[in-house]
């Protein structure tokens, strides 16, 4: 997959700049500076039945979305990539990719729909997981079984943020022989290079910071690894069909070029926002690590960076008093936070997130997420003000 990460004079570019020009180039036909939108679903075959040019059919793939894929490679220094139609599809992929008889190892705190994916699909596969807490790497070495062949870690996780080690799993994958895999939706290719820190595959819900404007669902699995050995992820594409429609495609190529200043703001954004809340008598606790007092945050310093400048994103979650009754009702009172699931999108938005997940949800009953968006931070911090002081 080619890369644009290096300039003419070969010095290594810049992530805001490799976010505008990964992938693209002139359009050679018209001259046309935004990339083409690619329809068509069949391509035609040379006279001698080949397809030269590289395309059959648009499930196995189609222009625009392979422009997207190498985009995201890029951006995550991977060789390999495969965008799917949700982060689900992305996640199932990977995890499905053990095969039958084997075992996972699992973030905890994990986002709720992969432990979904875990206990309620994976099992009639003959795939097996246990979820520990991937922050202690000891216990990661207890949880790993002979049949072992993925550590699947999320880091941010959600809805604690909790900050995983990724080169102490990965050296715990490699003394093992097993793969790891990482979900950086949370974290973005902005903050956080998974595959450079030692993992074989970095996930995507594409339809959080990547979209950008909560108007796409889809995913991504960047791997290490050239396509030859991509193949166990490429068929879970290709064959399973859960691809993304070129259109989508075309907007998350659109909203990369954004993604580095979307991202900046909405981080510092999270962290003023945190630091308010922290000296509120109204809250309880306070989880981001931006914050000194998280016990992450060393680790998330170190391990989240963008030009040598920590970074730890824009989801932000606090507790409140009385349970989930207290929590609602705060919610409830906000004007510019909007009461909605998901992340990443320029509106900043407020889930309460026991009940959004539901039965055996892990999050605290008094719990508020917030995911920051890029509105002026004093006005977000007067909204919050405000449905805090009633
Ligand atoms: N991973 C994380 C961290 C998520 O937050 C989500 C969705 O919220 C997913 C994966 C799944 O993504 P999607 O909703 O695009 O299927």
């Amino acid at each position: 997959m080619s890369s644009g990460a290096h300039g003419d004079d070969g010095h290594a570019l810049k992530l805001e700049t490799r976010a505008v020009h990964a992938g693209r180039a002139v359009d050679t036909a018209t001259g046309a500076v935004t990339p083409p939108l690619h329809l068509s679903t069949t391509f035609e075959r040379d006279a001698d039945g080949r397809w030269s040019r590289g395309y059959d059919y648009a499930r196995s793939s189609n222009p625009t979305r392979r422009l997207l894929e190498t985009a995201l490679a890029d951006l995550e220094g991977g060789s390999s990539c495969a965008a799917f139609a949700s982060g689900s599809a992305a996640t199932l992929a990977v995890l499905q990719s053990v095969g039958a008889g084997c075992h996972i190892v699992v973030t905890e705190d994990c986002y709720y729909g992969t432990l979904q994916q875990l206990r309620d699909l994976l099992p009639a596969l003959g795939i097996e997981a246990t979820m520990t807490d991937t922050t202690n790497p000891d216990a990661v070495r207890s949880a790993l079984r002979d049949n072992t062949r993925l550590i699947w870690v999320e880091t941010p996780s959600n809805p604690l943020l909790r900050i995983t080690d990724i080169s102490a799993m990965a050296d715990i994958a490699r003394a093992r022989g097993c793969k790891l895999a990482c979900d950086n939706t949370f974290a973005t290719p902005v903050f956080q290079h998974p595959l450079e820190l030692g993992a074989d595959y970095c996930i995507h819900s594409t339809t959080k910071y990547i979209s950008g404007h909560s108007d796409v669902v889809g995913g991504a699995v960047i791997g290490a690894c050239e396509e030859d050995q991509f193949e166990a992820v490429r068929r879970w594409q290709v064959k399973g069909g859960a691809v993304p429609s070129p259109f989508d495609c075309w907007l998350l190529l659109r909203s990369l070029n954004t993604l580095p200043l979307r991202v900046r703001q909405q981080s510092a954004n999270a962290l003023q926002i945190a630091r308010f809340l922290g000296q509120q008598p109204g809250v309880e606790a306070v989880h981001y690590p931006g914050l000194p007092g998280h016990p992450g945050h060393a680790l998330a310093s170190r391990q989240m960076q963008l030009d040598g400048q920590p970074g730890f994103g824009s989801v932000v979650s606090f507790e409140v008093p009385g349970g989930a009754a207290q929590a609602l009702a705060t919610a409830a009172r906000t004007r510019l936070f909007i009461r909605a699931t998901s992340l990443g999108g320029v509106e900043s938005l407020i889930e309460h997130r026991a009940s959004s997940e539901g039965p055996g949800s892990r999050a605290p009953d008094g719990l508020l997420r917030l995911a920051v968006g890029i509105e002026n931070p004093i006005d977000l911090i007067a909204d919050l003000q405000q449905a805090l002081d009633r």
